[in-house]
């Protein structure tokens, strides 16, 4: 066998058991690896009835076949569970080197089930496996687990899964690292595997990943690498990190996530531009396994009370939510909240999101000192931001409310359904449609696990497309969809898009390389995969590939009775102008409406309820779950007249 290794590791956590199983061609063939093993698996085997965080819900981490070569940027590890944020599907994915020391080990997939009966750690030797104690760990950083853990195994080149305080306590958006502080942030997965007792998993491989045809292979990583040292992209990631975002989003574009992404422009966003933050915070830069770019940078607070403090990243998406997304333009501050969403282990855009959220519904009126335990949340308080992460991560008063998500906390609290800037219960990134572009507002009404980011579902041909001439024509059929504010062409960007980011999750390959960047295209993609398998993939197969997952991702939702009703964006995208200010984004709003029939068109939903076709699913060789549908689709119906007869009473 070329590229896979073919084996994965199931764990019973209960018994204290595990097995390892063998993924036949036909398997391997049909689903690839990481997002595509999981998806399958967690479709299959956590059924709508199964509580997030019930032992019966799995926690799944996934490589592909090219995981382990040094094909370029490779490293990536998806990370699956039904999601204790959303109820939904549930994943995220994240860098570093683990993913291919796991495949190293010998496996592409581990499974966990059940809990253990007392705090506990996986070590996977190669094939000596053993689950061992962590009481010692429980409650530790995940950088001081990851530290502890090589010192008593002696080996401080293993590489580990950690999860924070936050993900021990529940919190519903805590999520996943690997060496220390490569994240996978999305979803909540973090708490599901503290729901099972589980610490961490450590690895060491000793193995390799046989190549089919090296001499190709080898042809094919040095353009893929020569490619990405021109591509004007990649340079801007190496030089910056994904911080280098900040001056586009808010001069040109206005997308600045100003106070729960009311307002998309701040004059002083160049605080915290990356151009800004090498000089005053850059502390060195890392790259994940085999990367090609190396955006990867560890930042430090030289001045100031936080003086001293570290961390690995914050990219983008990590600096924002506790920096402007609540009314902060300090980069010591934003630097000092990405410390601590890392420290506690939690999603910092869902943390920076659930706190915008408390603070608008404060300036609202909504929330008052007799809900918050006396606390004030005036926008740019930073103390209160300090202090609010912290008892969000241990579940302390008004931050156990919090640590729920601003979509429960609002149900719950009955209060501030207007101020929630989510889709189907997770919060949206740092990203806002009403700039950033509108065939993003679409990929978040429709992403198969709400909340879309800039790892998931994104829409990027707009973001970039223009940057390599013909790209657009070739793939939507028309250069216009590359402005960023019309939706001529959207429907299609983003239907291509998903599957092509489903493809591309299932070979662990960094989307810096594949969408944020197009340096690297199918051209580089699918023959590096039949080099290294041996096998004799087609482009039209991996697309099929890719909608094939995104159409049983979506069939995870019907099954839970959602579909049309839930592709919508907040209404602060479509009812709300774009507050005046001097980019591009000024007075504008999202027109969803405009261009959610063309893509239902494409993905042959049907128009009643939005559940993937039946043909189409049998078709992609889902017919199973066609059968399986027809149930949820009558209760769905069902379920739809009453609301509308209720609402036709009301009036
Ligand atoms: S581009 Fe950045 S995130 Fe992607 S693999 Fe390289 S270092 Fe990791």
């Amino acid at each position: 066998m070329y590229g896979w290794r073919g084996k994965r590791i199931r764990f019973d956590l209960t018994k204290g058991k595990w097995e390892v199983e063998e993924t036949p061609y036909e398997y391997r063939r049909k689903w690839l690896g990481g997002r595509g093993y999981n998806s399958e698996v967690l479709y299959n085997e956590v059924g709508p009835d199964v509580d997030p965080f019930s032992p019966n819900n799995l926690a799944m981490l996934g490589v592909g076949p090219l995981s382990g070569t040094f094909g370029p940027s490779t490293g990536r590890v998806t990370v699956t569970a039904k999601s204790p944020l959303t109820g939904g599907f549930g994943d995220s994915n994240m860098g570093g080197h683990w993913g291919a020391e796991l495949k190293f080990a010998g496996y592409e997939q581990i499974i966990l089930k059940g809990k253990a009966p007392k705090p506990s750690y996986i070590w996977i030797d190669d094939d000596k496996i053993e689950i061992r104690d962590a009481s010692h760990i429980w409650g530790k950083f995940p950088r001081d687990a990851d530290r502890i853990i090589k010192e008593e195994l002696g080996d401080k080149d293993i590489h580990i899964v950690t999860i924070g305080p936050a993900g021990e306590n529940l919190v519903r958006f805590a999520c996943t690292f690997n060496d220390c502080y490569r994240a996978a942030g999305r979803t909540g997965h973090g708490a599901v595997i503290g729901s099972k007792n589980i610490k961490a998993i450590a690895v060491r491989g000793t193995g390799g990943v046989k190549i089919a045809d090296p001499e190709k292979f080898y042809q094919i990583t040095s353009d893929w690498r020569k490619t990405m040292r021109t591509d004007p992209m990649a340079q801007g990631l190496y030089a910056y990190g994904s911080l280098v975002l900040i001056m586009p989003c808010n001069y040109e574009m206005g997308w600045f996530p100003w106070k729960n992404l009311k307002y998309g422009y701040h004059p002083d966003a160049r605080n915290i531009s990356g151009e800004v933050w090498a000089k005053k915070h850059l502390k060195g830069k890392e790259g994940c396994f085999s990367c090609a770019i190396v955006c990867g940078i560890h930042s430090e607070i030289r001045d100031g009370k936080y003086a001293g403090e570290y961390t690995g990243g914050p990219e983008y998406e990590a600096c924002v939510p506790t920096g402007p997304r609540v009314g902060i333009i300090d980069s010591n501050e934003c630097l000092h909240g990405a410390v601590l969403t890392n420290n506690y282990g939690m999603d910092a855009i869902e943390a920076g999101a659930s706190i915008s959220w408390a603070m608008e519904c404060w300036e609202k009126g909504y929330l008052t000192a007799k809900d918050t335990g006396g606390l004030e949340l005036n926008w740019g308080d930073a103390e209160v931001v300090d202090k609010l992460l912290r008892m969000m991560a241990y579940r302390e008063g008004f931050g156990d409310i919090l640590a729920e998500g601003p979509t429960i906390a609002a149900k719950k609290l009955g209060v501030g359904e207007d101020c929630l800037v989510s889709t189907r219960g997770m919060s949206l990134p740092g990203d806002d449609p009403r700039g950033l572009g509108f065939g993003y507002g679409l990929s978040f009404a429709v992403g198969t696990r709400g909340g879309c980011d800039h790892l998931r579902s994104l829409c990027c041909l707009e973001l970039s497309g223009y940057l390599y001439p013909g790209l657009n024509e070739k793939i939507v059929g028309t250069e216009a969809c590359s402005k960023p504010l019309v939706t001529d062409g959207k429907a299609k960007m983003v239907w291509w898009e998903e599957h092509h980011k489903a493809f591309v999750d299932c070979l662990q390959v960094c989307c810096f390389n594949t969408h944020w960047s197009y340096g690297c295209r199918n051209e580089h993609l699918i023959p590096m995969l039949n080099a290294v398998t041996g096998l004799d993939f087609t482009e039209e197969e991996c697309l099929t590939i890719g909608e094939r997952i995104y159409n049983l991702e979506r069939a995870y939702w019907s099954r839970q009775l959602s579909g049309k009703n839930d592709d919508v964006v907040p209404r602060r995208f479509t009812h709300e102008p774009m507050p005046e200010n001097p980019a591009a984004s000024s007075g504008k709003v999202l027109p969803i409406d405009e261009m959610l029939p063309d893509y239902y068109k494409l993905r042959q939903y049907e128009p009643e309820t939005g559940f993937p076709g039946d043909k189409r699913l049998r078709e992609l060789g889902l017919a199973y779950v066609a059968e399986e549908l027809k149930p949820y689709r009558e209760k769905y119906i069902a379920r739809e007249k009453q609301k509308k007869a209720k609402k036709k009473d009301k009036e």
